[in-house]
């Protein structure tokens, strides 16, 4: 299902997130480790205001491993902490708690202090659609809590989900849209996977992948479509990949409905590699 973000849900999205800020010590913001600003909420800094904060890159195991670290150093000279996870896999649950942990320390050491008996740390995940957040709420419950889906007009009595000791998260996520301004965004968007292939003409998104492989991962394209040399245009480059792939019409035409098809079906089965669409 894909979530039409009209400016009612908007606001109705940003709502929920608020109400549920009030019962909670920590936002864990997931967003896509393959397009780390194109995935975040335009707004969030403005809807999560002070509230501690710990950015999850998630799908690290679909990203650029060098631009992952090249992120979390970013986001770190922002004093923003952030963690490279894998919520398929479950690769960095424990550290994530360990990080919520250490940015609540005083927080909960002044708690202390003044005689409150230390109870666990309690966090919601927010996200725009896609990005894994029921995923990762199963992963750290270790059992399947919340429906993998959008399902925004859901609302159901909010449940505490007990990770462990130390961590308590709120079983529903708050979803938010992501960024529409910018042309160059959706396409990301698409590319991943985020936003449904429909809502862009197939051919402008592999115009773009295709683009952007060609300047960044230019060994990757090569092995994979088996192209000696890649074509400085984009139309033959359709027609190589094409050609090799048996995408053709009757008469000899690329079909480049086919072949846009299957260059964003390899980049999202990963068979062009770890690819990372944006740099800090
Ligand atoms: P939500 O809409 O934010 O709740 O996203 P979902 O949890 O439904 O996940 C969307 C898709 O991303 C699903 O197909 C998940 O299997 C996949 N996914 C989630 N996390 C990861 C991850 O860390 N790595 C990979 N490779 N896929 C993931």
């Amino acid at each position: 299902m894909t979530i039409q973000w009209f400016p009612g849900h908007m606001a109705k999205a940003r709502r929920q997130v608020t109400e549920k800020l009030k019962l909670i010590d920590i936002v864990f913001e997931l967003v896509d480790a393959r397009i780390p600003l194109s995935s975040r909420n335009p707004m969030i800094d403005e809807i999560i205001k002070n509230k501690p904060r710990l950015v999850l890159l998630n799908k690290a195991d679909m990203a650029d491993p060098k631009r992952t670290k090249e992120w979390i150093s970013y986001f770190a000279e922002n004093d923003i902490p952030a963690l490279a996870i894998d919520s398929h896999a479950g690769v960095g649950m424990k550290q994530i708690v360990a990080e919520a942990n250490l940015i609540l320390k005083d927080k909960f050491d002044k708690m202390t202090a003044r005689g409150i008996r230390p109870r666990a740390i309690r966090a919601l995940i927010v996200g725009i659609p896609n990005v894994g957040k029921s995923t990762l709420i199963n992963r750290l419950a270790k059992k399947k809590i919340a429906q993998t889906g959008d399902r925004p007009g859901v609302t159901k009595a909010q449940q505490w989900i007990k990770v462990g000791k130390e961590l308590e998260l709120l079983d529903t996520p708050g979803i938010l849209w992501p960024k529409f301004e910018d042309q160059s965004v959706g396409l990301k968007l698409a590319t991943t996977g985020a936003i449904k292939d429909t809502i862009l003409n197939l051919q402008d998104i592999a115009v773009y992948a295709l683009s952007f492989l060609k300047e960044n991962y230019p060994l990757s394209l090569k092995e994979r479509y088996q192209l000696e040399e890649i074509p400085s245009e984009i139309v033959p480059l359709f027609d190589e990949i094409g050609k090799r792939r048996g995408c053709m019409m009757p008469g000899g035409m690329t079909d480049y409905d086919k072949v846009a098809e299957l260059v964003i079906r390899d980049i999202r089965s990963e068979n062009l590699g770890k690819i990372t669409f944006e740099r800090p």
